[in-house]
């Protein structure tokens, strides 16, 4: 469909030169057209509402582009992939201002030159709320993609970053705190970094098991186990926060590290003879790893959380988005 300012709109954030050589058609035709080169190709959607996913209140439409973005990229690094492409289909109310939707394609634009990632397409509708959703396009060496169903018995597990510290960034903005690390958790929510990098430079690792903290890593180390077929025991103390994160309620603390969601960190398992090359590619990245349990062997594929010595199961609860 053709609202009244599509095409302005297209010509205004269609990209001069395009960065990936297997590109032969980008925004223009009936689709865009690329070489089919790589190994395998990772292909993934993330939508977003107004309202649901963001208000104005806590994200401007830079930072909304750029998150959307991120959470697709974030998908393509827990699978190991590079990206490559993107395409972006908008929903827009009447009211929305040109300035404002060029704004959401600039903190697009902002992540995926970092990358070195093409938009190559998309569609624009009018409608009642704004919603955004945007598709991915990445290639993974042959044999190098890595599965949630990966993890083996003995495994060491694995998070990048800090966790819980997205969902203080929004609790802070939701509740207008002036707090110490405000601007910090603030800027974790708002722009949060997906790590494609670090999961590309493992590449030379052949097993690794990985998914990406976007519900909260309790929830994410369920599904390796589920799909693995093993059990996980998680070593409370392990588990990375940040040092301000200790200013809110013990409570939200545990919930937010567990279940907080959208840090887009990654979680993993890798052999141990393989842990230390984990390791040395974070150290260079200057990215904190962090070891933070195990994988075991046990009929019941659960989650245990390992308290002083005390352990108990970890339930799948928090909060996941309907999706
Ligand atoms: P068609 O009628 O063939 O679907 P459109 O008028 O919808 O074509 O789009 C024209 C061109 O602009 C196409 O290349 C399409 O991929 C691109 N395009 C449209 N909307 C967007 C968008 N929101 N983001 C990126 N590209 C877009
Ligand atoms: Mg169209």
């Amino acid at each position: 469909m053709k609202t009244m300012n599509e095409f302005s709109l297209i010509e205004a954030i269609k990209q001069k030169t395009y960065k990936q050589a297997s590109l032969e058609r980008g925004i223009g035709d009936d689709t865009a057209i690329f070489r089919e080169t790589a190994g395998e190709l990772a292909v993934a959607v993330d939508t977003f509402v107004e309202g649901v996913h963001f208000t104005e209140k806590t994200m401007s439409p830079f930072q909304l582009g750029y998150r959307a973005l991120a959470a697709n990229f974030s998908d393509l690094a827990a699978m190991g992939a590079l990206p490559m492409y993107y395409l972006v289909s908008l929903v827009v109310p009447d009211r929305m201002k040109e300035s404002k939707l060029l704004e959401i394609f600039k903190g697009m634009e902002h992540l995926s030159n970092r990358h070195g990632a093409d938009l190559i397409g998309g569609d624009t509708v009018s409608g009642k709320d704004l919603v955004l959703s945007v598709t991915v396009i990445g290639k993974i060496e042959k044999g190098k993609a890595r599965y949630r169903n990966l993890a083996k018995v003995d495994d060491i597990v694995f998070a990048t970053g800090t966790l819980g510290d997205s969902r203080a960034g929004l609790y802070i903005l939701q509740h207008d705190l002036q707090i110490d690390g405000r601007d910090y958790f603030i800027n974790r929510h708002q722009l949060p970094t997906p790590r494609v990098t670090f999961s590309n430079s493992l590449r030379s690792i052949k097993r690794l098991a990985l998914n990406d903290i976007s519900d909260g890593i309790g929830n994410e180390v369920h599904e390796i186990a589920e799909e693995s077929g093993v059990s996980i025991v998680l070593e409370d103390e392990k588990v990375p926060t940040h040092p301000g994160l200790a200013t809110f309620p013990a409570e939200l603390q545990q919930k937010w590290k567990y279940f907080g969601g959208e840090d887009f960190e990654l979680v993993g398992t890798v052999a141990k003879k393989d842990w230390q090359t984990v390791q040395q590619k974070a150290e260079k990245l200057n990215l904190r790893v962090t070891a933070i349990g195990h994988v075991m062997n046990k009929d019941e594929h659960a989650v245990y959380l390992d308290k002083n010595g005390n352990i108990n199961k970890l339930s799948k609860e928090g909060y996941t988005h309907l999706k």
